[in-house]
């Protein structure tokens, strides 16, 4: 397959694998453990990772390659690990960099759990989170200094629905020899290429989009080997002999290995397969959620709507120059008070009430009630969290039967 072709071609045709012994069209489920060798030898050359031959399924496995290999070949990216959660792939980047006494500068506005991963558990490891505004590049600048191990965001926020000028963020904080390691899961890479926009490590909750429809539990970190990592204190020993590799090996080598998160071969079978439609159902999707937008700014019980699509959004011009024209399936809109968001919850009749994002099916939540219920209300404030607020992830339904729904919901 060449790199010319089309996204579709390649991630329907292209195989990542030897070829299968019966001739097998998609790649088997390898349920195995452990793998035999014919000698000491060659034993010893597994586990010094000079064959690149499976040793044990916690470190890799056959049908979790080929998922990876896919993603890789899709993506054009140096190395790709997949591991069991969005959550994994993120602590996992992040424990590769990170070091007792560096500093993250990042955003308040992060999804829930990686929010609670700085504050909480990278926090008692030395590991000290400085939030900014990562649009106001005086405010980055004045956040870095020799310790700052990387610069971390969502490429649209969630549920704040905001959009950092990659290009302008990426360009200063290169010149400062910082890596920048991006969450994408809002986007996925048949529609957004991260690299380009400056992102050197890319992590992924593959439980949305890729999954295909919430099949399964699933994260990636896929590095571009754009980074120089003499500059990083966390790995510059480790540069002369890996070079652009140095982040992947000790990510393959060291730590996911020693946390032991390494996606299953169920998964990887699942979420290969879906792979072949990503494209087309994102389309779908993002196409579906850019017309309820448009539709929900025409309703009078709608006091805002969030969605970077919309040409009344402060970012649709950075977001379509990004992203192009639906950037994503997701929306967040704003109704009178939490009463009125409550009613209209209730009164859904086809959209689910129900946590998840870019399942098939379109669901809808109060994120300050659930997602952020546990946060105090100084946390909310400061997050940007609003009572007000009701998140709608738009599945592959026709948009009249959406639109429908919401607006007998509404009355
Ligand atoms: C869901 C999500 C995560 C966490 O992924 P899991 O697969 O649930 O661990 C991280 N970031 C974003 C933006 C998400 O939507």
């Amino acid at each position: 397959m060449d790199k010319n072709d089309s996204f579709s071609k390649r991630a329907i045709h292209s195989s990542g694998v030897k070829k299968d012994p019966y001739g097998a069209l998609s790649v088997p489920v390898y349920n195995a453990v452990a793998y035999e060798f014919d000698s000491a030898e060659a034993m010893e050359q597994a586990f010094s990772g000079k064959t690149g031959d499976f040793v044990y399924s916690r470190i890799s496995n056959p049908t979790v390659q080929a998922y990876e290999n896919k993603v890789k070949d899709l993506t054009g990216a140096f190395s790709v690990t997949a591991l069991n959660s969005g959550m994994a792939a993120i602590s996992n980047a992040l424990m590769c960099v990170a070091y007792s006494g560096c500093n993250i500068i990042t955003t308040r506005h992060l999804f829930g759990n990686t929010y609670s991963f700085f504050v909480s558990t990278l926090a008692a490891f030395g590991v000290e989170v400085r939030f900014c505004d990562l649009n106001d590049i005086k405010e980055v600048e004045s956040k870095i200094d020799d310790d700052t191990c990387a610069v971390f965001l969502e490429i649209i926020s969630n549920p704040q629905m905001d959009v950092v000028d990659l290009k302008k963020l990426s360009d200063i904080i290169s010149k400062k020899n910082i890596p920048l390691i991006a969450d994408t899961t809002i986007i996925p890479f048949s529609n957004f290429e991260a690299n380009k926009f400056g992102v050197d490590i890319e992590v992924i909750s593959s439980t949305k989009y890729l999954s295909g429809g919430a099949t399964s539990v699933g994260g990636l970190i896929i590095d571009y080997g754009s980074f120089d990592w003499s500059k990083s204190k966390r790995l510059q020993s480790l540069e002369k002999e890996h070079g652009i590799g140095t982040f992947t090996f000790k990510l393959k080598r060291e730590i996911h290995r020693n946390l032991g998160a390494y996606m299953t071969p169920q998964v990887a079978y699942m979420q290969n397969l879906a792979l072949e439609t990503l494209q087309l159902r994102y389309n779908k999707a993002s196409e579906t959620t850019d017309k309820i937008a448009s539709a929900l700014e025409n309703m009078p019980a709608v006091k805002k709507v969030n969605y970077p699509g919309l040409t009344s959004n402060p970012y649709y011009k950075v977001s379509k120059s990004q992203f192009g024209e639906n950037p994503g399936a997701m929306l967040t809109f704003d109704l009178e008070s939490q009463e009125v968001c409550f009613n209209f919850l209730n009164n859904l009749q086809l959209i689910r009430r129900a946590t998840n994002l870019f399942d098939n099916k379109t669901m809808a939540l109060h994120p300050y009630t659930t997602i952020y219920g546990t946060y105090s209300k100084e946390s909310k404030e400061q997050m940007h969290i609003y009572n007000t607020t009701i998140r709608l992830s738009v599945g592959l339904e026709d948009v009249a039967d959406l639109l429908e729904d919401i607006m007998q919901a509404l009355k």
